[in-house]
């Protein structure tokens, strides 16, 4: 299987205003425009004990204070 995975993380972001928002996972799909079945939920962003963030093997996609949600260029060719 070579489907793409990303790595959720909500969490707060301090906008350019100074605001606080709170980005959930759902929110981040729709920022970085992917679907809910290539994404992990970072189990540390979801406060379990225990847990650290590890995008080891995957793409990781974090609320962005500049309001820039783009996907980072990976090294394979993406099927169009
Ligand atoms: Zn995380």
């Amino acid at each position: 299987m070579s489907e793409r995975r990303y790595m959720l993380h909500p969490g707060p972001v301090t906008s350019a205003d100074g605001d606080i928002h709170h980005v959930s996972a759902r929110e981040l799909l729709r920022l970085y425009r992917v679907r809910a079945d290539e994404c992990y939920v970072c189990p540390a962003c979801q406060g379990r004990i225990g847990y650290v963030c590890d995008d080891r093997g995957v793409i990781g996609l974090w609320p962005d204070s500049s309001g820039r949600y783009e996907l980072p260029n990976k090294e394979e060719p993406r099927d169009e």
